[in-house]
């Protein structure tokens, strides 16, 4: 299958899941995971209507952006983990930033964003499921990371980010999104550029959609199987 057919498969089934769930049409956009494709991967999806791309590796994302500067509307998504001797690059390339769970890091895009870019759209990301990751804050750190955020004038906070552990079932995914989606929903209500709700892949769009997402982040689904070895 095409890169086109499978990317039309993916924005069918956002639109199904979103009708099944009772949730507004265009309501969940699409972040096409990208880490590891080559250009033609991603020149094919713009060709196709694609325009947000989310992208794990800092120099590889720089590259890939450079390289595609004539695709004016693009909008670059870094959801990697952040480590702060790559901070500036990603303030100097970057769109939005989905995984800020430290205040050091916070600061340091904030500092390092250009004065001649907009402001860097950021979610925080949480730890929602205890041990499997390192990565995110808990859910009751999120309001002293909301302070910290909406005081730098280089960032605008958009909202949450979360990698949960796989379950068993949808029933019980949705179990683990629902405190996170509470959550959102409370800090949406007090900040209008609150709007993002950053959860699903390819194997929990259900669970994520029914759970409020706003954002699905899908690599695999329209790019294939990744190859680390070759990357
Ligand atoms: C790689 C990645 C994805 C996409 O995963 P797929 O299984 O390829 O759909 C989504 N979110 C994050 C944070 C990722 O690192």
């Amino acid at each position: 299958m095409s890169i086109e057919a499978k990317l039309s498969h993916v924005n069918q089934q956002i639109t199904d899941l979103s009708h099944r769930h009772q949730r507004p049409d265009n309501s969940v956009r699409l972040l096409a995971v990208s880490k590891t494709k080559p250009l033609q991967a991603l020149q094919e999806a713009y060709q196709a209507g694609q325009r947000l791309f989310g992208e794990n590796y800092v120099q590889e994302a720089v590259d890939k952006r450079q390289a595609l500067a004539h695709l004016e509307d693009i909008e670059w998504h870094f959801i990697g983990p952040i480590q702060s001797n790559k901070s500036r690059l990603i303030a100097q390339n970057m769109d939005w930033v989905h995984t800020i769970d430290r205040e050091k890091i916070a600061r340091r895009l904030n500092e390092q964003r250009p004065d001649d870019m907009p402001p860097l759209n950021v979610c925080i990301q949480v730890n929602i499921s205890g041990e499997h990751s390192k990565s995110g804050i808990r859910l009751d750190e999120v309001p002293a990371m909301v302070r910290v955020i909406q005081s730098l004038k280089q960032l605008r906070l958009r909202g949450l980010m979360a990698i949960p552990a796989p379950q068993e079932s949808e029933q019980a995914q949705k179990e683990v999104y629902a405190p996170l989606h509470q959550t959102f929903l409370e800090l949406a209500a007090t900040d209008s550029m609150i709007d993002t709700l950053s959860i699903g892949m390819s194997g929990d769009l259900s669970a994520a959609i029914a759970s409020g997402s706003t954002m699905v982040r899908v690599g695999t689904a329209i790019f294939g199987a990744r190859d680390y070895a070759t990357a």
